[in-house]
């Protein structure tokens, strides 16, 4: 290992070593997720020490191609996974507090009871993930796209959907208290059993059950 990888290991937001990168260097290695060359075996490592119960947190992991992946219960906390690749990932139960998930594509992943209390997910792509029981607390989920996505029973006190896509998303039961869906689209979304009062100033609930 490098002396840059090793310091690496134990600095957050260490530039990628590649000259003029703006990337962040991923945790372990000296470059970003785009100049890895071996992405596969950066992949089989994380998957090992998830395996084995090591914690990711304050990991940079952005742009990683994690998509499919078994992460169920890893410790994520503060992660910063913007942009990352999770299309259908195991996440549930995961501990993601404070992760940094803008951008990410989320399609069809598990997040059943993950915890992502104060956690960025701006512009994120949800749709038909399953955030079912998940702590969703003050977190940031301004402009995501969840359609089809499943909410039911999970936590979304003071979370911030603001011009968000629920279309045809199941809050059946989701505490909302002071969760601010100003200008979503709710359209033919479930909200029966909601918890709570939240914002939906001029949000779209056409065809949406209360
Ligand atoms: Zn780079």
């Amino acid at each position: 290992m490098s002396e840059n990888d090793r310091k690496n290991l134990h600095y957050d937001f260490v530039l990628c070593a590649e000259p003029g990168c703006p990337n962040l260097a991923l945790t372990g290695r000296a470059v970003c997720w785009k100049h890895l060359k071996e992405k596969d075996l950066y992949r089989k490592e994380i998957l090992e020490m998830a395996k084995a119960g090591e914690s990711f947190k304050d990991y940079v992991l952005e742009d990683v191609d994690f998509s499919g992946m078994n992460l169920s219960g890893a410790d994520l906390a503060g992660a910063v996974l913007n942009r990352a690749n999770l299309e259908g990932a195991d996440l549930s139960g995961a501990g993601m507090i404070r992760a940094s998930l803008a951008g990410a594509n989320l399609k069809g992943a598990n997040l059943a009871n993950a915890d992502l209390e104060l956690a960025v997910l701006g512009l994120a792509d949800l749709s038909g993930a399953c955030f079912q029981g998940a702590i969703l607390e003050r977190s940031n989920l301004v402009g995501v796209t969840a359609i089809e996505a499943d909410f039911r029973d999970a936590s979304m006190y003071y979370s911030r959907p603001g011009n968000a896509e629920f279309s045809r998303a199941d809050l059946t039961g989701a505490e909302i208290t002071r969760a601010i869906f100003r200008k979503a689209n709710l359209a033919d979304a479930n909200l029966a059993g909601c918890r709570g009062n939240a914002n939906f100033e001029n949000a779209n609930l056409s065809g949406a059950k209360r």
